[in-house]
C-alpha cells in the first residue's frame, strides 16, 4: 500500500485505531545532553488533534515515566508508558511501576554511583530509578570500553543490555518491552500505526507482524524516523519513512486531511 491508500484505510478505521510513538529521535530530535530534548515543533498540537479525532495516542520510551508527562503535559488524556513499559501513567492517574521492577530500585542506585565512579571521562550517566543509561554521544572514543564495562555488569547483576544511539542501557530482566506494550495495547482495535527510529523499536514493529497476521484486517503501519546512525535498518522495515522528528507532524496533518 501506498501513503494514500494508508491514509484512507486508517480514516475508515477512525475511533479504532491506536498511534503509538517513541521519543527519542522520533518526536525529539537527539541532543548530546539527553536531559535536554524537547518534542519537535508542532508535535505536541498535532499529537492532540490525532488523539481527538483519529485513535489513541500513546507515548512508548526507554525514558522515564514522569519525564515525558513533563514533555505532554498539555495532552492528559495521553498514556505515557516509561523504561519501555516498566512503568505507565493514564490519563491523570499516578505513575505505576511494574512489581517485578520494584527490586531493583537499590540496585540501580548502586550502579549509577559506580558507572559515575569507574567509567572514563566523556560519558553521560542517566539514572532512570529502575534501569541506568550510559550515553558517549560526546566521546564515541570511549564507546568500546563502556560496551564491555556494561556487559560485566550485567552479567554480574543479571541485568539486560539494550543498546540504543550511542547510549546502552542496563535494565532489569524482564520480558517487558515495547512489543509487549504494543501488544496489550492493541487489543480490541482495527488499527495501530508506530513510528520509531532506533533498533528496539523493531521490536514494536514485530509486534505489529504479529497482530496482523492474527487478524487479516488488522491495519498495521510502520513508520521509520530516520537517521545516519540505525535507520536505515528501520526505514528497510517500515510501511512509511519521513527523514526527521520535525517532519513528524506533516505526515500526521497529511493522515488528518483524509479523517472524517
Ligand atoms: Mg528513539
Amino acid at each position: 500500500m501506498g501513503a494514500p491508500e494508508i491514509f484512507a484505510a486508517t480514516a475508515a478505521r477512525a475511533g479504532r485505531c491506536a498511534f503509538f510513538f517513541d521519543f527519542d529521535g522520533t518526536l525529539g530530535p537527539i541532543r548530546d545532553d539527553p536531559g535536554s530534548v524537547q518534542p519537535a515543533p508542532g508535535i505536541v498540537e498535532t499529537l492532540g488533534e490525532l488523539n481527538r479525532r483519529l485513535g489513541k495516542v500513546v507515548i512508548v520510551s526507554a525514558r522515564p515515566a514522569d519525564f515525558l508527562r513533563e514533555r505532554f503535559r498539555e495532552l492528559p488524556d495521553v498514556a505515557v508508558f516509561g523504561l519501555y513499559g516498566l512503568e505507565v501513567q493514564r490519563a491523570g492517574g499516578p505513575v505505576e511501576t511494574d512489581p517485578s521492577a520494584a527490586p531493583f530500585v537499590p540496585i540501580m542506585r548502586d550502579l549509577a554511583d559506580r558507572a559515575r565512579a569507574e567509567l572514563p571521562a566523556g560519558t553521560l550517566v542517566e539514572y532512570k530509578r529502575i534501569a541506568v543509561a550510559i550515553h558517549w554521544r560526546t566521546a564515541p572514543q570511549v564507546g568500546p570500553e563502556v560496551e564491555q564495562w556494561a556487559k560485566e555488569r550485567a552479567s554480574e547483576l543479571g541485568l539486560r543490555l539494550q543498546g540504543g544511539r550511542m547510549v546502552l542501557e542496563l535494565k532489569p530482566p524482564g520480558q517487558r518491552d515495547k512489543g509487549t506494550v504494543l501488544r496489550e495495547e492493541t487489543e480490541g482495535l482495527s488499527c495501530a500505526w508506530y513510528f520509531g527510529d532506533d533498533l528496539a523499536d523493531l521490536r514494536a514493529f514485530a509486534a505489529l507482524d504479529d497482530r496482523a497476521a492474527q487478524d487479516p484486517d488488522f491495519l498495521a503501519v510502520r513508520v521509520a524516523v530516520a537517521n545516519a546512525e540505525t535507520g536505515h535498518a528501520l526505514v528497510e522495515a517500515a510501511d512509511l519513512h519521513v527523514d526527521a522528528p520535525e517532519d513528524v507532524p506533516g505526515l500526521l496533518r497529511e493522515l488528518l486531511a483524509q479523517a472524517p
